[in-house]
């Protein structure tokens, strides 16, 4: 089978793809994955045909760019129309060399999605955030500045639709195209457990895989001091007040603290670090995980699924609607306990926080639920053979 691989730029929506890519070519199929330099010795890692796009990204202004670091919806379209604008000539060309037999593409992927849809090929969706429809996407809660970010938005991503269509992609709305459909074939990566609302996705369409997370050990924890890990993802990453207020907050306790700040953040702004925190721009996540007691999360899907699969009980303290619905998702499962503005501004209260989740077994025994759940799902070799199963 031959399959043309479409995703966005995002470590976060790549990453759990790469174990399924490796599955299907080692079951003998060809794979070309459109992608970014960033991802090149990862995707060619698995033996699939690394194909570059990255020459079709426009060039964006720096007020643009600024607005897409602080994940605006409106920017992040207004740009995803203009590759798939761009990318046009080009994937005509592909479509007529390969012949493909299916498309997969990202949930957010709209050259992708698009792609198949013009040249009426089959289409896999593969969704590493919660599958959204009508009933789950209730659990997205955006704030006032996302909603006016949409609502102001509006006629500038109108007006990048509008110069689709004479390209022969047609687009009902931005919300139509990212919407996970109900008769979509769709590979999420989460339990069925942990999606919110699941019975509201069939088991003819929708496949759930688990989180595509490194196979790792939890280390042995008795014994030793509590280690608290705190990580505001790799796209989040200016806030200095916050990471100040941690360390304010940990300074004095029997306690190992290990805070990823993210590549641009300058740790030398921190002054002098007390002896029990470290603070990297950059961790193995999953190495770290392993020796946790308390993972404090900015509730990406990646980073929270990777922290329950590690049975580490978290802290939630999302900043976007989706990571909302994550968070909202870990607090229900008995794993995690939401931590809000007020609490993480006030040092003090912090410490308290954290102490008081260290020590709570409920907590823990959400997590190793949860662990268990996603130990029990199919995935990379589950998602290979629901892909194989619809085309033969
Ligand atoms: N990550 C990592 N080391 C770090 C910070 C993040 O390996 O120091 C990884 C993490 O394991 C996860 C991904 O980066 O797989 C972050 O994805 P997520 O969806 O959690 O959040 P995002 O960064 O997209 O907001």
């Amino acid at each position: 089978m031959k399959i043309l691989w479409f995703c966005i730029p995002a470590f976060g929506h790549t990453n759990p793809t790469i174990e399924v890519v490796r599955e299907l070519k080692r079951r003998g199929h060809e794979v070309f994955y459109y992608s970014f330099e960033m991802f090149r010795e990862k995707i060619e890692g698995t033996g699939a045909e690394f194909i570059s796009i990255e020459s079709f990204l426009p060039s964006i202004d720096a007020m643009s760019e600024e607005r897409i670091r602080n994940t605006s919806t409106t920017e992040m379209s207004v740009v995803s129309f203009e590759i798939t604008a761009a990318l046009d000539p080009f994937l005509e060309k592909e479509v007529q060399r390969i012949e493909p037999d299916l498309v997969i593409s990202d949930s957010a992927c709209f050259w992708g999605k698009l792609t198949a849809e013009k040249y009426h090929l089959p289409m896999i969706c593969s969704t590493t955030t919660f599958a959204f429809n009508q009933y789950s996407a209730k659990y997205t809660k955006y704030s006032l500045r996302e909603l006016g970010d949409m609502i102001f938005g509006l006629p500038k991503v109108n007006r990048a639709v509008k110069k689709l269509e004479p390209l022969g992609y047609h687009v009902k709305s931005t919300l139509d195209l990212i919407q996970n459909k109900p008769d979509t074939d769709t590979i999420v990566y989460t339990s069925r457990k942990f999606q919110p609302c699941s019975e509201t996705f069939d088991e003819t369409h929708y496949c759930f895989v688990g989180p595509s997370v490194k196979k790792t050990e939890p280390e042995d924890k008795t014994g030793r001091k509590p280690f608290v890990y705190i990580s505001l993802g790799t796209v989040i990453i200016s806030h200095p007040e916050f990471y100040r207020h941690c360390i304010e907050a940990l300074k004095d306790e029997n306690i190992d603290v290990l805070i990823s700040c993210g590549t641009s953040f300058d740790r030398s702004s921190i002054g002098q670090l007390p002896e029990n925190i470290t603070v990297e721009p950059y961790v193995n996540q999953m190495e770290v995980l392993a020796k946790s007691n308390l993972f404090l999360t900015h509730c990406g899907m990646n980073s929270a699924s990777e922290g329950l699969y590690m049975g580490v009980p978290e802290l939630l303290y999302p900043f976007t609607g989706e990571q909302q619905a994550v968070a909202r998702r870990v607090y229900e499962t008995g794993a995690g306990r939401m931590l809000s503005r007020q609490e993480a501004n006030d040092p003090e209260t912090l410490r308290n926080v954290i102490l008081e989740a260290l020590k709570d077994p409920a907590l823990k025994a959400g997590a190793e639920a949860m662990r268990e759940d996603f130990l029990s799902c199919s995935g990379p070799k589950g998602a290979a053979d629901f892909i194989e199963s619809r085309i033969s």
